[in-house]
């Protein structure tokens, strides 16, 4: 069969897949698109990702079908988004509410946070919807993953104040050999034993006490989340 001109290519689909990082562009899902086949020996994937077109390619109810627009912009790249299944399928039921300013909107946004993913930078933003509007397994899944976050940046500075108590011991313990050695205070002395022991640890506790900003946001909204489980009755 002939492939109509109006349907994307399969260069056109990667390059979508790709910009999207193979997650589905809906807000709140980033479902995985793709993932390995079990037969590692293969070394296969299994694409479980739709690639759908903002405005529809032939016309049919509810996929937002522009007539003016030619073949060439139907199947564009911008034309089109990464869904999961189920979303792909949702964006076609309703086309007062999934219009094509609100899926572009998606997609810009979801492509901005992957690039701020691809950047390091880390996510807070995990249902992307208001937490009444959540159920509550939604809650408790989100306030578990913050916790996790903040349980991982508490760890991460623990660690990190240790190594400086740990440069502190070592420098007292050099220090006091020096001491020793030239078998009394030294004016240089005392200003290295002030630098290497005592700035260290003035250090490590700061690295305890500071938390960053985006730590303090996780905490706040944990504790939203655990007030309102409270008032359901969750815990
Ligand atoms: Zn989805």
């Amino acid at each position: 069969m002939a492939k109509d001109p109006n349907d994307f290519s399969e260069a056109t689909k990667t390059k979508v897949f790709k910009r999207a990082g193979y997650q589905c562009s809906f807000p709140g899902c980033s479902l995985a698109l793709i993932g390995p086949h079990s037969d590692s020996d293969g070394g296969g994937t299994v694409s479980t990702g739709e690639i759908s077109h903002i405005s529809g390619a032939r016309p049919a109810a509810n996929n937002r079908y522009k007539s003016h627009l030619s073949p060439e912009q139907r199947c564009h790249h911008s034309n089109a988004i990464a869904l999961c299944r189920t979303h792909a399928k949702l964006i076609d039921s309703d086309e007062d509410k999934y219009t094509v300013e609100v899926i572009c909107a998606w997609k810009e946004e979801h492509e901005a946070r992957i690039s701020k993913r691809q950047a390091g930078e880390r996510f807070d933003e995990y249902y992307q919807k208001p937490y009444d509007k959540c159920s509550n397994e939604e809650l408790l899944d989100d306030r578990n993953y913050r916790l996790g976050l903040v349980k991982e940046d508490s760890e991460q500075r623990a660690a990190k104040a240790f190594c400086m108590f740990g440069i502190s011991a070592l420098a007292a313990g050099v220090i006091y050999i020096v001491y020793l050695f030239l078998g009394g205070m030294h004016l240089y002395l005392f200003i290295a034993a002030i630098v290497l022991i005592v700035l260290p640890v003035v250090a490590a506790f700061k690295v305890l006490e500071e938390k960053s900003e985006f730590i303090q946001r996780q905490e706040a909204v944990i504790q939203e989340a655990n007030h309102r489980l409270k008032e359901r009755g969750v815990i």
